[in-house]
């Protein structure tokens, strides 16, 4: 017998997700995502091992390079990714649409935190679903008071993360389902390139994702390593504070 709620179950969002919060929508446009069919829900990850890309692109970058050009190189790629756009693709960089207004057209690449607050960007949302009523609501984060927050945390603990991410960021703690108190998880792409990185790591819910997601994010973005999911979720982390801070001491 189906319970006398039931229709709480209907709910499968048909209509633009974006429009739940309308009324709390800050005054910047909403993310240019919106009536995107790309973003599928509910968050189900098939588990399809796609084929591992293995193919390293034909530069200095690959796995045999000296130990410390990390540094050189992240700090390179961030200040490429706000770089005017050609519209060929140029050697082995990639260009896409940007998936969000905090995206850069380099995938996997977020704007520095300068370029967003010069933008006015300074409120970054995405979607989490209820885990038991399905319910899909969009949680906004401060921007700056959260990178504050997760880059204070990594200066504090560098040494002793010892490039391992900690339980708090592989069991993320999750929003709160006003309507039935149950944890809420990200709504996550099944495209990678269309995962919400940013909102990802300013809620500390990188740990939501998948090892091979991971995996793939680190690939993209020239820091390719294997390896056990703390290894592969620390260096997601610190490859988006990078991003947003290339001056900063995320560097490994
Ligand atoms: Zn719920």
């Amino acid at each position: 017998m189906p319970p006398a709620n039931v229709h709480q179950f209907t709910s499968r969002p048909i209509t633009n997700p974006w429009n739940v919060a309308t009324a709390a929508q800050p005054s910047y446009p909403p993310p240019v995502v919106p009536s995107d069919p790309r973003i599928s829900y509910p968050v189900i990850i098939a588990p399809q091992l796609a084929p591992q890309p293995v193919i390293v692109p034909a530069t200095r970058r690959g796995p045999g390079r000296p130990a410390g050009t990390g540094a050189h190189q992240m700090r390179r790629r961030s200040t490429h990714a706000a770089a005017a756009v050609p519209e060929e693709v140029a050697g082995d960089k990639e260009i896409v649409t940007a998936p969000y207004q905090w995206a850069t057209t380099s995938p996997f690449t977020v704007h520095s935190l300068s370029d967003l607050i010069s933008k006015k960007i300074n409120v970054i949302s995405g979607q989490v679903q209820c885990k038991r009523c399905e319910k899909i609501v969009t949680v906004e984060y401060n921007l700056k008071e959260k990178f504050v927050e997760i880059s204070r945390y990594i200066a504090e603990n560098k040494e002793e993360l010892r490039d391992r991410a900690p339980s708090l960021w592989m069991n993320p703690r999750l929003p709160t389902c006003e309507t039935c108190e149950t944890g809420m998880k990200p709504v996550i792409s099944q495209k990678k390139e269309d995962i919400n990185w940013l909102f990802l790591l300013l809620g500390q819910m990188l740990g939501c994702c998948t090892l091979e997601q991971l995996k793939y994010f680190c690939y993209k973005t020239q820091n390719h390593r294997t390896g056990a999911k703390d290894r592969v979720l620390y260096l997601t982390y610190l490859t988006l504070c990078n991003q947003l801070d290339p001056a900063g001491t995320f560097s490994r």
